[in-house]
């Protein structure tokens, strides 16, 4: 055996044991769950090759995560077992060979915290953590504030509990707890939670009953006769504490997944476990499926590592178990991992990452947004360079300072996020971030609008350079006047070669204008360009655009399609906008008083008068033909669209909907009539399916707007 083999298996072996041990007992990972899994992988490639270095302390003979000493030690009746992973179809056809035919129970793998809830006749008895898979920690001083967990299981009369009952399950924080705990913690200087599994058991992992204790002795002293103001500072340092601890101990949730000693009865599958469990009160997933097939699986495997993200708490797999418990039986266990059963993990979607800097970028609205540049990285399939950091406060508020480590989280299509730093590791040498005072555009001062705001802004709003790109971008892109040609490229172009001042100059653009820029023109003749063609007829084409769409391309604050299509069918013409007085704008759907001033102010400002003016002389339509209101079949309808479509962009099917008396909402309720899903849609489509709304493709969507809602109805089979 080669000295290097041995070598490298060492070190490995440190490797994984310190990240288990930081991971286990101290709740603070310091390398991220994907480095974990490729050492650990890396050691079991290894260790099947040279199979004379496995030794006890190997991490693969463990199940991992010794039971930290600061609690008691509780003696799993059964065992807990962790799983075996595999990462492709390779190794799960393996798998696959290796059990043979089987029904398979399909389920998500959670991240969360495993653990161990032991009912007597009923009645929650203690709560464990799984620890080292045979002793756990004894965590139910916690279970008072725990709201996810029944106490007391539930039954139709006549229901015998079993006299011991072990149930297993995941407890776990939303996503969207999960990153508010997390700048609860790094607001306070800590290191932020890598994952929701480790925010999970950095909350339950804690001893609630002292901080119970130390609240009743500050409460004590700080009462006293005399009592001096640190100890009622104590006091109330301690309140809040344990409010923070108790609060976060209300927010996790619990999915149960599996049964350990159950006394008293026989049941045949895994499925049938999860009925029972929840027939007596305990949370269960909706997302279990027994499945018949290899192919099944797989199908199961891809439809949840597509809509990964769609669902409200994280996962980072799929775990498939041999349903049957008889043949569970037969397969049996390795030392670490029963033999029925395996974890497909996703790739992850949280690494670490070093923070290079911090520069910012000006918006179309001239707010300032911090963006951090991180050492490139591969996170879910593609390399991350830079995170978004929404404003300056956020950058105080995560705790981050410039070279410093940090978990950088990437989940599907969204903007890669920093979600904090590795305070542990930090060599003195990280330096803090100053938020520049000077808009890097143009070099205006920077302020918030209003005293409160968080957001900085450039306030030169008439003429920074950036803004002016981003308000012709914008007012070019798809969903504002969709006009082709005008991308980032061409209006830096148009700015910098000063063919135009701003937008107002925009619909009077001609050829020999152009051809002043280097960008529209080719050859040594400086003939117009392709690009400088295209633009041309774009622009002649948008001029008759939907009223609402110009509105849109001015770049009011707080004006989006839905209030400009409001303001359209109300008023009709960009001028009587501008004349209406604000109370009577704010009488609109989606304007409040706030919105309707700063419309009013926004037309009162002399250079945005001319930008309208000179749209206006240069042939844009600035008025919404006064045509009969066309027959409105879907008056009284609330339709919600989600993803996308072929012949519709979003804002199109809205308008299309609103013209014909219906109403466009953005969230599905049980009072939605009708809900249009495209490809790419999520959780709306989750929630339509739940609350039993009708949905609808983008054929029978055409059919709504042709021929109204009976049409549709009877389209889906419905009427
Ligand atoms: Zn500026």
């Amino acid at each position: 055996m080669p000295a290097a083999a041995r070598k490298r298996r060492d070190e490995l072996v440190d490797l994984v044991n310190e990240a288990r041990a930081n991971y286990y007992q101290h709740d603070k990972p310091t390398i991220s769950d994907a480095d974990y899994d490729k050492y650990f992988q890396e050691l079991v490639e290894l260790e099947t090759k040279h199979p004379e270095l496995v030794a006890g302390d190997s991490p693969t003979q463990s199940v991992g995560g010794e039971a930290s000493d600061e609690f008691g030690e509780f003696e799993h009746p059964t065992r807990m077992w962790s799983l075996d992973n595999v990462f492709d179809y390779e190794e799960l056809d393996a798998w696959f060979a290796r059990v043979g035919n089987h029904n398979f129970l399909c389920e998500l793998k959670i991240d969360g915290l495993a653990i161990n809830a032991v009912y007597r006749n009923g009645v929650l008895e203690t709560l464990a953590t799984r620890g080292s898979g045979a002793v756990g920690e004894n965590v139910t001083a916690s279970l008072e504030y725990l709201t996810c967990i029944p106490k007391q299981l539930t039954a139709s009369k006549g229901t015998k509990f079993p006299e011991l009952l072990e149930v297993r399950g995941e407890v776990y924080f939303s996503l969207a707890e999960f990153d508010q705990i997390n700048l609860e913690v790094t607001a306070t200087g800590r290191t932020a939670f890598a994952n929701p599994r480790n925010a999970a058991a950095g909350t339950l992992r804690q001893r609630i009953d002292n901080r119970v204790a130390a609240v009743a002795e500050a409460t004590k002293r700080a009462e006293g006769k005399t009592a001096d103001s640190k100890q009622v500072a104590s006091l109330t340092k301690h309140s809040d504490e344990l409010q923070r601890a108790t609060s976060a101990l209300s927010r996790l949730g619990l999915i149960v997944h599996g049964i350990g000693t159950h006394e008293g009865f026989e049941i045949p599958t895994q499925s049938h476990a999860y009925e029972l469990l929840k027939s007596w009160g305990l949370p269960t997933s909706d997302r279990v499926k027994v499945l018949k097939s290899v192919a099944e699986v797989k199908k199961y495997v891809e439809h949840h590592g597509e809509h990964r993200h769609d669902i409200e708490h994280d996962i980072d797999g799929v775990v498939i178990k041999v349903d049957s418990l008889a043949e569970q039986d037969e397969l049996g266990f390795t030392a670490r991992a029963p033999r029925w059963a395996i974890a497909y993990k996703y790739p992850p979607t949280v690494v670490r990452t070093r923070l290079l800097d911090i520069g910012v970028q000006v918006g179309r609205t001239g707010r300032i947004t911090p963006r951090a540049a991180v050492e490139p990285v591969l996170v879910a399939g593609s390399t991350v360079s830079f995170a978004t950091l929404h404003n300056g406060y956020e950058v105080v508020r995560k705790g981050l300072l410039l070279g410093d480590m940090v978990f950088l989280r990437k989940a599907g299509d969204v903007i890669p996020e920093i979600l904090g730093p590795v305070v542990e590791l930090r060599d003195g040498s990280e330096r803090e971030f100053q938020m520049p005072t000077k808009c890097p555009e143009c070099g205006s001062k920077l302020a918030p609008e209003k005293e409160d705001d968080k957001d900085l802004r450039c306030l030169n709003t008439r003429s920074c350079p950036a803004q002016l790109r981003g308000r012709l971008e914008h007012l070019g892109s798809r969903s504002i006047l969709d006009i082709e040609g005008l991308g980032e490229k061409a209006a830096r172009a148009l700015l910098e070669d000063k063919i135009i001042s701003d937008e107002g100059d925009l619909f009077s653009l001609t050829a020999e204008i152009l051809q002043q820029s280097d960008f529209f023109v080719k050859g040594a003749n400086r003939e117009l360009a392709e690009n400088a063609k295209l633009l041309l007829a774009q622009l002649e084409i948008a001029k008759t655009k939907p009223l609402w769409r110009f509105i849109c391309a001015l770049s009011m604050r707080h004006i989006g399609p839905p209030t400009a299509q409001a303001l359209t069918r109300e008023f009709t013409s960009l001028e009587r906008i501008a004349a209406a007085p604000a109370e009577k704008l704010a009488q609109i759907e989606g304007i409040g008083q706030t919105i309707a001033e700063s419309i009013t102010q926004w037309f009162a400002e002399d250079w945005h008068a001319e930008i309208i003016e000179k749209w206006k002389r240069a042939g844009c339509v600035l008025e919404q033909e006064l045509v009969e209101s066309g027959p409105q079949p879907l008056a009284g309808l609330t339709i919600v669209v989600t993803g996308t479509m072929v012949d519709f962009t979003r804002d199109g099917a809205s308008e299309e909907i609103t013209s014909r008396g219906g109403k466009a909402s953005g969230s599905v309720s049980k009072n939605t009539d009708f809900v249009v899903v495209g490809p790419g849609a999520g959780s709306k489509e989750t929630k339509a399916i739940e609350l039993g709304r009708p949905i609808l493709d983008e054929a029978g969507f055409k059919i709504l707007l042709s021929d109204g809602p009976a049409a549709a109805l009877a389209h889906l089979g419905l009427a």
